[in-house]
């Protein structure tokens, strides 16, 4: 038995329970160091998550992280560089850098521009085509990272910031420490350095005391971002959390009243952000298990640069691996994905595919998705995470919509 914070203790307690042949018993109250050496948990062989940090130093409301994690340890960017060049010189082509808030990054080590410094090495790392990160805090967010985002030919141009809500006084009694206003301008700036971002971001309907001004205030935001997508939460209670305890808890029927009316209004956005990508081209990571229809429909699926789901219609013959580029155009558009039953332009075979195939040869496709691999960090969920199953760090699971 061994506690959050220490799960580094992991293989000794195991090394020891298993030599002798007794139970073990390990509780720590803080984390003493960032458990660098554990095995890490890739999502396949061409997409990995890298933990950069764990816990959280804020103090939002509804949120239980920062009690069962504590506060935020930051790993050396060396230890997060070198299980990134051991993931690629593997096959990987797509890391996700994970922390409760990357953009704080660095304050343990005393470097606030360390994010953006991070990004910037990972743009030094040959055969690392893909870079993303989840999840980052509005309070935090710098123009140093949104100029390094720019500027990194790997870092792709996507970006998932969790809004919560769109009212300032909600925002107020959430304890998220930005405004609306400081939230769109954030959007602005990022847009306006990388114009064909995708935003996607996270919603709580239904917290306690929200009036329907205060949606009406979310839904407002929500149509001036233009999100390309949003997971939506209708909000309840987490025992030991201090809105758990607020009063103004707003009834079941009425938040889920809200939460249709904002499902609704972030599909409609969605869908227009997507159909107006009709006719471009896309740049498409294969990957396994993303189409749930690919058999019936006889597509495959994968990634556009920009995150977006693509089903593409293969081309005739030895179809793409998963891990594989393949590029094509847009023919139509749904909320939540992106159709191209064109003739692609090309498929790149890459390592990736060759590392993909390798492992299905070895043990099959399962054995793929659950490779794993020594010295490395433990794969912690953050705020988000729409792939792959990361290691939650506390805070809700939550289905995609919109
Ligand atoms: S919601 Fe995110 S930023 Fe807020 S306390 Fe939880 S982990 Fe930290």
């Amino acid at each position: 038995m061994f506690g959050t914070h220490n799960i580094g203790s992991l293989p000794a307690l195991l090394d020891r329970a298993r030599a002798t042949r007794r139970a073990q018993v390990e509780i720590a109250e803080s984390l003493e160091r960032f458990p660098s050496v554990l095995p890490a948990r890739r999502e396949s062989p061409y997409s990995a998550w890298v933990a950069i940090s764990v816990g959280c130093n804020n103090t939002c409301t509804f949120c239980i992280v920062p009690r069962l994690r504590g506060r935020e340890e930051d790993r050396r960017p060396g230890d997060v560089l070198a299980e990134i060049r051991a993931l690629v010189a593997d096959g990987v082509l797509e890391v996700t850098l994970l922390g409760q808030n990357v953009n704080s990054y660095g304050a343990g080590f005393g470097d606030r521009l360390a994010f953006g410094k991070l990004l910037r090495a990972c743009g030094e790392i040959d055969g690392l085509e893909r870079v993303r990160f989840t999840s980052p805090h509005p309070r935090d967010f710098t123009g140093d990272v949104i100029a390094a985002m720019a500027q990194t030919p790997n870092v792709m141009p996507q970006l998932h910031m969790p809004l919560q809500s769109g009212s300032d006084r909600v925002l107020r009694a959430m304890r998220r420490a930005y405004r609306r206003d400081s939230y769109l301008e954030i959007l602005r700036a990022v847009r306006a350095a990388i114009p064909e971002a995708a935003i996607t971001t996270d919603i709580i309907v239904g917290f306690p005391g929200e009036t329907e001004r205060d949606f009406a205030d979310t839904l407002d935001v929500v149509r001036r971002a233009r999100f390309a997508g949003a997971f939506t939460f209708r909000y309840s209670p987490r025992p030991g959390t201090p809105a758990a305890r607020m009063d103004g808890q707003v009834p079941p029927e009425v938040v889920a009243d809200r939460y249709e009316r904002l499902v609704a209004t972030v599909e409609e956005i969605a869908l227009a952000e997507n159909q107006a990508l009709v006719g471009s081209v896309v740049e498409v990571l294969v990957a396994d298990g993303e189409g749930r229809k690919d058999e019936m429909t006889r597509r495959m699926s994968g990634r556009a640069r920009d995150n977006r789901l693509v089903h593409f219609t293969p081309p005739p013959g030895a179809p793409p691996r998963p891990g594989d580029v393949v590029t094509t155009v847009v023919t139509a558009a749904a909320p939540h994905h992106l159709l191209a039953d064109g003739a692609p332009m090309s498929v790149r075979r890459t390592r990736a595919g060759d590392a993909w195939e390798a492992l299905r040869g070895a043990g099959g496709r399962r054995a793929a998705a659950l490779a794993m691999d020594g010295d490395g960090g433990p794969q912690g969920g953050g705020h988000g995470g729409r792939r792959g199953r990361p290691v939650p760090l506390g805070m809700p699971s939550r289905a995609p919509r919109g």
